[in-house]
């Protein structure tokens, strides 16, 4: 029971932030009405450091001049070969 308890409240959490960034979101494109041209929210699309995968640029990991698909390449830091 106390099991369940605790899993519903993570389902409620997850919920609550998603709501949260989605209205953020939101509020931030409805806001600034007189910057929402088309075409301003054009994703870049960078090469992972280490890696060399292609990845949205919010979708990774910036770090000084480098950029990482993820974390866990960040902390592997840039590929040796290049
Ligand atoms: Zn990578």
């Amino acid at each position: 029971m106390r099991n369940l308890l605790i899993f519903l409240l993570a389902l409620l959490g997850i919920w609550w932030v998603r709501r949260a960034l989605t209205r953020a979101r939101g509020e931030r494109d409805a806001g600034n009405g007189k910057f929402a041209a088309p075409g301003r929210r054009v994703e870049h699309i960078v090469e992972c450091a280490h890696c060399g995968v292609h990845v949205p640029e919010t979708d990774g990991v910036r770090d000084g001049s480098h950029f990482y698909c993820c974390e866990a390449h960040r902390l592997a830091g840039p590929s040796k070969h290049d």
